[in-house]
């Protein structure tokens, strides 16, 4: 039996894995993420519900030895170990945008969970997520790919010659804090002016353009110009950072999930596909962007695939 643990800013989940059946999830439960206390409260809350989990099953918590965590970025490492510098969870993270109940700078993860278990392998979110298309999703036999997620944020999974990609902290593929634009309205949770996130992401759509991505959309759909303008102009913003990616990396296929594209997908897709098709043909010819195999459910899976 394994752990499988996704850590998100509003909650975590936990469930066990069977070796022998690595797809399935077992005792799954939810919990709101634990933001009082000290900074290894996420890290015990997590412990906590994998022994629920383990009594919940009538399994000897000493037999799960082996953790997979899905964590949002950024990483920071203490002692060559990974920590969570996650705004959303962290209050003491200078320009952190919530009012959150605790002075931490960051989140203890890793250590903590050595100490309970013998192997333990901690990936951003997104790259999580990009193992489990690769694995059961649209990503199957790509080599050369991404999975981009346009949600609440904007995140990436890069995976290049069949490696996937973690750079010097484990922070590759932070798509969302790339720099688009001079425009200072567009202002990021991560301080930064004008990248990605700020400009697109689902709650850049509520504050630039005042009002909620689902009624936007809609309005789209009606037919009103003023709202296919915006879903134009954020297509482009998104657009423009696959391309940047197929240019950079000689992708191949790029997967794309979350929750603003998945609901909206008739209408985006086709406008992402026509900011990267025809530009610089030899390098964009032979990479297609796809809908994401395990659609909304790419979450439930992402820590389980890191799990060998
Ligand atoms: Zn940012």
């Amino acid at each position: 039996m394994r752990a499988c643990i996704d850590i998100g800013g509003t909650k975590v989940s936990v469930s066990l894995n069977d070796a022998a059946r690595p797809r399935e999830l077992l005792a799954r439960r939810h919990e709101p993420t634990a933001v009082t206390g000290t900074p290894d409260a996420v890290a015990l809350q997590c412990i906590r519900m994998v022994d629920q989990a383990c009594a919940e099953l009538g399994v000897d918590p000493i037999v799960v030895q082996h953790a997979a965590v899905a964590a949002p970025g950024p990483f920071v490492l203490g002692g060559g170990l990974t920590e969570l510098a996650t705004p959303n969870i962290c209050g003491g993270l200078p320009g952190s945008g919530r009012q959150l109940p605790n002075d931490w700078r960051t989140a203890l993860l890793e250590a903590p969970l050595l100490r309970r278990f013998a192997r333990v392998r901690v990936e951003n979110d997104a790259v999580a997520a990009l193992e489990a298309e690769r694995r059961w999703g649209a990503l199957q036999g790509a080599d050369h790919c991404a999975y981009v997620t346009w949600s609440t944020g904007v995140g990436c999974g890069l995976c290049v010659g069949g490696r996937v990609l973690r750079g010097k902290h484990g922070n590759a593929g932070h798509l969302g804090h790339t720099f688009a634009t001079d425009d200072s309205t567009a202002v990021c949770g991560c301080g930064n002016v004008g990248d990605i996130e700020a400009l697109a992401a689902g709650n850049a759509i509520a504050r630039r353009f005042g009002m909620p991505a689902a009624e936007l959309f809609a309005a789209a759909r009606r037919g009103e110009v003023p709202a296919l303008s915006i879903v134009d102009e954020i297509s482009r913003v998104v657009g423009r950072a696959l391309y940047n990616i197929t240019a950079l990396l000689d992708l191949q296929r790029i997967s794309l999930g979350g929750g603003v594209f998945l609901h909206n997908h008739d209408l985006l897709l086709p406008r992402l596909q026509a900011e990267v098709r025809g530009r610089l043909p030899t390098l964009t010819q032979g990479c297609e962007l796809v809908v994401a195999g395990l659609g909304d459910r790419v979450g439930d899976y992402a820590a389980v695939a890191l799990l060998d």
